[in-house]
């Protein structure tokens, strides 16, 4: 009899809980991983993103091979497929266990309940581990035994509980007995033929944990400080292997209790403001177990449900496109289209302008930076989104209003990040660049701003108390 390791988003060896229990049977272990694209394509999942985990899927397979684990690559359609695929490899390789890191969206929950229930019914168990947060969604509550819903109270119990978990990472598995040969599905050619190309971000595990260490030691020091500036190289840009869980979040924190012992659980330092966007992440994820209004596209507070977003493809196209005529927000979204990317102070100001400003549903933004982002993952954006359109747990007031333009003096005051992105405006100067005069905007042919800011904020305040007064 085997173990069937089916990987999701936890594609790594070191700290992986559920290899460490299937090679721990001394049985032979397989792994194996699932392709399911018109599931991806239902929920979003960019071009991008799909190249970076068929990539990672390539990587993963050699440093399972390296420990003499197989990874069966197989490809089915969507959830559905799922379970035909597993009990096939289960009989397939006299499976008695297959062990797997929880998911926590509702369509995925779903999925492993059927599958749970179909494995059960041939004696065959379903172990699921915590893998791809540190906290188990349910493990830190209220003292009413609710969930957090305020980000605050939620990272103060978050980190007063560490001390029951263990942090040092678990190692990769020691060279497993060696497999007798099998079919592992789709072959790397076919990988990179599906993923059209190299993705230009770290996909072994090595070249990732490189990357995260030089975060750690030369820059997080530095993070709280220069952290909002989008042309300053000072966040880590790991959110890519964060949201495939090429490494743990007990990995990162094991880290920076190491390295700043007397700093890491202190905002206020660059090391403890890091670990704060770590918990941000994890907070997200225990919102989205919890509460299955996330997963439907409700908004979270129920009194802004009924608020009437305007219908507008015209502004919408032109956010999409980098063309709204505010300079930040087109370097932002321009940024997005190419590079999959955006930095956080930017993603917050195009999703205010985009529901505040141009009063747009946060849901069409949502399912456009899914559509575009490389580290797309529900419960972050959503959470964003959510945050920025005052209709989430823990939002943004809705009469906290960011004005792009004073945002985008501040923390780009030079204007390099726009200058780097909106090519019309590379020769501006600092004072023009952040709102370009009429003639400017025309000799440049850059286009007029798409609404009055000023005018748009009071109408958006306005509509939000209105709403709230009427429940
Ligand atoms: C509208 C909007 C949409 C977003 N969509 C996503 C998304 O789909 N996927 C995603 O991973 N992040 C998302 N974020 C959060 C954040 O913008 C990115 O995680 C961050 O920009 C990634 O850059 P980094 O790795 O350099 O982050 P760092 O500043 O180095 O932070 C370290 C890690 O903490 C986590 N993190 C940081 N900030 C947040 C946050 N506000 N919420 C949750 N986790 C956070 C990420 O995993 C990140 O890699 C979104 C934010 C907004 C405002």
């Amino acid at each position: 009899m085997a173990k069937l390791v089916w990987f999701r988003h936890d594609l790594r060896t070191l700290d992986n809980p559920m290899l460490n229990y299937a090679c721990r049977s001394g049985q032979p272990v397989y792994g194996c991983y699932l392709i399911t694209a018109q599931q991806w394509q239902r929920q979003n999942h960019s071009p991008l993103r799909n190249q970076y985990v068929l990539n990672r899927l390539s990587a993963l397979r050699q440093e399972l091979a390296d420990c003499h684990i197989p990874l069966i690559i197989k490809s089915c359609d969507d959830y559905d497929g799922c379970l035909y695929e597993l009990e096939q490899l289960c009989m397939q390789l006299a499976i008695d266990e297959v062990v797997m890191g929880a998911e926590y969206g509702l369509w995925e929950r779903q999925r492993d309940e059927k599958i749970h229930a179909a494995l059960a019914t041939q004696s065959i168990p379903m172990t699921r581990f915590t893998s791809q947060v540190l906290v188990a969604p349910g493990e830190v509550t209220t003292a009413q035994g609710q969930p957090y819903r305020v980000f605050t109270p939620f990272s103060k119990a978050w980190k007063a509980q560490l001390s029951l978990h263990e942090l040092s990472p678990l190692a990769a598995p020691k060279q497993h007995p060696q497999n007798t040969k099998i079919d592992e599905g789709l072959s790397d050619a076919q990988l990179t033929r599906f993923a059209g190309g190299e993705s230009c971000w770290p996909v072994t595990q090595e070249q990732v944990l490189n990357h995260l260490n030089l975060f750690v030691k030369q820059k997080v020091s530095h993070y709280q400080q220069w952290r909002d500036f989008p042309s300053e190289p000072a966040t880590s840009r790991l959110s890519v292997a964060l949201a495939h869980g090429v490494f743990s979040t007990a990995q990162a924190l094991h880290l920076l209790q190491q390295s700043y012992p007397e700093q890491y659980l202190d905002p206020k330092t660059g090391p403890g403001c890091w670990l704060n966007e770590l918990i941000w992440r994890e907070f997200y994820i225990q919102l989205l177990a919890q509460f299955d209004t996330i997963s439907q596209g409700l908004a979270f507070k129920s009194e802004t449900r009924a608020i009437q977003w305007e219908q507008n493809p015209a502004a919408l196209t032109a956010w999409q496109q980098g063309k709204t005529g505010i300079p930040i927000v087109d370097a932002g979204m321009r940024q997005l289209n190419e590079i999959g990317w955006m930095h956080n102070r930017v993603r917050m100001i195009c999703a205010s302008f985009l529901c505040k400003n141009l009063w747009l549903d946060w849901r069409e933004g949502e399912k456009y930076f899914m559509s575009k982002l490389i580290d797309g993952h529900l419960a972050s954006n959503n959470g964003g989104w959510q945050w920025s359109a005052s209709t989430g747990t823990d939002a943004a007031p809705y009469f906290r209003v960011f004005n792009p333009i004073s945002q985008s003096q501040k923390f780009d005051p030079q204007g390099d990040y726009i200058r780097h992105w909106v090519n019309e405006l590379a020769s501006l100067s600092a004072a023009q660049i952040h709102d370009p005069d009429n003639t400017v905007r025309q000799k440049v042919n850059y286009p007029q701003p798409l609404v009055d800011l000023k005018q748009s904020r009071k109408q958006a305040i306005a509509r939000f108390a209105a709403q709230t007064k009427r429940d």
